[in-house]
């Protein structure tokens, strides 16, 4: 690697953040300024509807440290840090948030660590009061149940903004799936962490993209990721439901013996042909949820499509990827 070449790579993924993007960038500098590293700034427009691209460019324009991509569409978040990641070129890179949620100050915690021999650095929040209950209520209850039931445990409270070295990207990169779920992906990987807390702050500006539907399906795609459990509990449950079959059949059997045959319970017989209809029907959705990922994942189809990727020296640059 030649000295010009950038020893920390920011990986910034940004969707209609053009409110944002000059003041974290103000941030960001200085902090990055500071550390006496040379360093890059990738700035991935994930497909923004407002102004973002041609802040980024202007950007670009004023600060030789900036990287422009541009993807063709919207693809996700977890796609356009997949994209950054595959683009950084420094020793450690670092995946934050373009809304100023996490502090880029944080970046000098993430070096001290590096420097003492860690190959990954997380940010745990300690403090979650700026997002909504139902925010924190949700993310616990993933939190709790993917632990539960996934064989990788992601830590709690800790989201993408990290510190990562070449070797762990290496690593990040062996992994094929184009459905990325980037938090179980970090967690995957393993080696030395080591984590620094800190405050998360509310949105510098703009909106969240995160809300109820969409951070539901973000918790789906985690679960069924990571863990077949969903699809195994299944045995379980018709393993339970069998047993109960069979001790009620056996009841009945010996009531009739002994009793001769009763009225029969038209109430009882259409609540237990509902109750295991419902039943089965949800082991098929789940058992569709797990054939439809496998579909889309046997497509091969990329994360995503680079429209442009720009940055001082780039022709040279890229004669080396
Ligand atoms: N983001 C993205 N593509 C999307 C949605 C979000 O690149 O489709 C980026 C966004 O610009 C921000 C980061 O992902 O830098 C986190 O998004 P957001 O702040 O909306 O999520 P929250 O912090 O509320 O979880
Ligand atoms: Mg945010």
């Amino acid at each position: 690697m030649s000295n010009s070449e950038p020893i920390i790579s920011i990986v910034c993924p940004c969707y209609n953040e053009q409110a944002v993007l000059t003041i974290f960038m103000e941030r960001i500098s200085s902090v990055l300024q500071e550390t006496g590293y040379n360093y890059e700034v990738i700035l991935i427009n994930d497909g923004s509807k407002d102004d973002t691209l041609s802040v980024m460019e202007s950007l670009r324009e004023q600060d030789h440290h900036v990287r422009t991509v541009n993807l063709s569409r919207n693809f996700g978040k977890e796609a356009a840090l997949t994209a950054g990641l595959d683009l950084a070129r420094g020793e450690v890179i670092i995946p934050i948030d373009a809304d100023l949620q996490d502090p880029p100050e944080l970046i000098h915690d993430f070096l001290r660590e590096w420097n003492k021999g860690f190959d990954v650095v997380v940010a745990k929040r300690v403090d979650r009061s700026t997002d909504s209950w139902a925010k924190k209520l949700s993310a616990e209850l993933f939190y709790k149940f993917h632990n539960a039931v996934a064989h990788v445990e992601i830590p709690e409270n800790v989201g993408d903004f990290r510190l990562i070295n070449r070797r762990v990207l290496k690593a990040i990169q062996l992994l094929p799936e184009n459905q990325r779920f980037m938090k179980g992906i970090f967690s995957w990987v393993g080696f030395k962490t080591s984590v620094v807390e800190y405050k998360r702050e509310s949105r510098e500006a703009g909106e969240t993209s995160f809300n109820g539907w969409k951070l539901w399906n973000f918790a789906l795609d985690g679960i069924t990721s990571f863990s077949t459990a969903p699809l195994r509990i299944w045995l379980y449950i018709g393993s339970v439901i069998s047993a109960f079959a069979f001790l009620y059949l056996s009841i009945t059997v010996i009531k009739t013996l002994i009793f001769g045959i009763d009225s029969p319970g038209y109430a009882s017989l259409i609540t237990v042909i509902l109750f295991l209809g419902g039943v089965q029907l949800i082991g098929i959705g789940v058992l569709g949820e797990y054939v439809g990922r496998l579909y889309m994942e046997s497509k091969r189809r990329p994360s995503y499509i680079v429209e442009s990727d720009k940055y001082q020296d780039a022709p040279e640059e890229k004669q080396n990827d």
